[in-house]
């Protein structure tokens, strides 16, 4: 479902370019749970980013549900992340000016989907949320921001869905119902999860995790999860 090779990233800069992924490949299947980690600057936002199409790699392949995106134009790409990716980002990335509801049904009205608002007010009611469909995002908590965040991202009914630091500012009980969430979301629709965390307890919850240093992969641990 998703397949990752030989992808290595150098960002321009003024003096030397930088390399801030090198060579990292991996091969995932559809209903995988997988964790990348690594100190801060080891290029996981990076990788994450690569993978969902945001950004074009220096070299090396992605496939998302079989499609290449190496070559795509960004159109292209963006019609590959709405049709099979959600993304969660680190700081939620709402837009500010529409209420949570019109946040969720942003990725169902540019796929012309019919009875939007109803799925936006399901998906809301399953986050815990339909109580405040009508708040914007200044009106809501990280937490709640994070899961219309989620909704909105799983709107689409994604093969694949990113999530960068889901945790990283929530509190513990937040934390863990955001955590729930996405692993319910993963068994009852077989969505497949890629989490960039520093929670060394969330990756312990995925069947695989990465470690990147310095754009490397330094180890890679498999899991037997029960139930799995
Ligand atoms: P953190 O845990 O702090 O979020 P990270 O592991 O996600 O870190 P990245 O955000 O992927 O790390 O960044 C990896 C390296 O790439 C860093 O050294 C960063 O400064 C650099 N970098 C990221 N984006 C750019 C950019 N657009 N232009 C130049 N350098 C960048």
């Amino acid at each position: 479902i998703l397949r990752v090779d030989n992808l290595t990233k150098t960002y321009p800069s003024a003096g030397q370019p930088l390399t801030v992924l090198h060579a990292v490949s991996f091969d995932l299947k559809a209903g995988d749970t997988f964790a990348i980690v690594g100190p801060s600057g080891s290029g996981k936002t990076t990788l994450l980013g690569l993978c969902a199409g945001l950004d074009r790699a220096t070299s090396g392949s992605v496939w998302v549900n079989g499609i290449q995106l190496d070559h795509l134009s960004e159109d292209q790409r963006a019609a590959v992340r709405n049709e099979h990716v959600g993304f969660i980002f680190q700081n939620f990335q709402l837009l500010p000016t529409l209420t949570a509801l019109e946040n969720v049904l942003v990725p169902l009205e540019l796929r012309g989907q019919r009875g939007a608002t109803k799925t936006a007010l399901e998906l809301l009611d399953r986050v815990g949320l339909a109580a405040r469909a009508g708040h914007y995002p200044a009106q809501l908590s990280g937490g709640e921001q994070q899961r219309v965040s989620l909704a909105r991202a799983f709107a689409n009914r994604p093969a694949v869905l990113f999530a960068d630091e889901p945790t990283g500012n929530l509190d513990p009980d937040t934390s863990e119902r955001v955590v729930n969430l996405l692993f319910d979301l993963n068994r009852e629709a077989g969505t497949t999860l890629v989490l960039v965390t520093h929670d060394l307890e969330l990756a312990a919850k995925t069947q695989r995790t990465l470690r990147l240093r310095g754009g490397k992969v330094v180890e890679e641990v498999a899991r037997k999860i029960s139930g799995k």
